[in-house]
């Protein structure tokens, strides 16, 4: 449910976060305070490739506890069919050696800033979060990245980013390039596996992706507006791999990005 999500917070944000090594500013800096990665061994491409390889997908199934997102005449619940998306998508992404974690592992209810902290703490992350609408055509997805604030903050967009300091609620806006690359690789992938899927990727204002400090899209299935769920848990694996190709096809963007 995307619509509901798309509403622009009402909750002004009183305090400024720190987004330590985030932005491309100072690059010795930002290798001085990267975490040492996962344990285990770091196949020879990845180590070869120099600063900040995309290592880590946040994968964030909406909604979840009371909210159970959009929710259909025949019980189809949006929170459960994102966590089982999530599921089936983590394994997908490990195989192409990404690390991933889920801003929920069951029925909670994380806030929007801590879903969005999850992947700020990181380098080397993107985020994706994962939705199922109540309307729409079924068994196609649509991919979404956040649009252009219709007033940026230069300070913000032009890459002249004085200190590591960012607010929260304007985390996405250096992102706003490398989001939308990776929405339209992901976009074209469910196009290829999901006829009747838009082969364009769009912008929408959806509030979980505004406060995320780096490359960030929303995914909606349609739809929960189904007799049962098995054409929903059809889609699984087909999201599952399409999500993992355009994610590794996003690496060498990423890479170049982060530079
Ligand atoms: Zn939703």
């Amino acid at each position: 449910l995307i619509v509901r999500c798309v509403t622009i917070s009402r909750f002004i944000f009183p305090v400024i976060f720190l987004i330590a090594g985030s932005t491309p500013a100072l690059p010795g800096l930002q290798q001085a305070v990267q975490a040492p990665p996962p344990a285990g061994p770091i196949p020879a491409q990845q180590a070869a490739i120099p600063a900040n390889p995309l290592a880590i997908v946040v994968l964030d199934p909406a909604h979840g506890g009371a909210d159970t997102g959009a929710r259909g005449a025949s019980g189809i619940v949006e929170s459960d069919v994102v966590l089982s998306f999530a599921r089936l998508m983590r394994p997908a992404l490990e195989e192409q050696g990404f690390r991933v974690l889920l801003t929920r592992q069951a029925n909670e209810d994380p806030s929007f800033d801590e879903r969005s902290q999850i992947a700020n703490g990181q380098h080397g992350v993107i985020f994706i979060s994962l939705h199922v609408a109540s309307t729409g055509p079924t068994g196609t997805v649509r991919v979404y990245s956040f649009p252009q604030p219709s007033a940026p903050d230069l300070t913000l967009t032009s890459g002249l980013i004085p200190t590591n300091l960012i607010r929260w609620d304007h985390a996405q806006e250096a992102y706003l390039d490398s989001s939308r690359q990776l929405a339209q690789l992901v976009q074209a992938q469910m196009a290829q596996r999901f006829p009747g899927s838009p082969e364009t990727a769009e912008t929408a204002a959806v509030r979980q992706l505004r406060t995320v400090a780096a490359p960030a899209v929303a995914i909606e299935v349609s739809s929960v507006s189904l007799p049962d769920r098995s054409p929903l848990d059809q889609m699984g694996l087909g999201l599952a791999q399409g999500v993992a190709s355009a994610v590794a096809a996003f690496r060498p963007i990423y890479a170049a990005g982060s530079k």
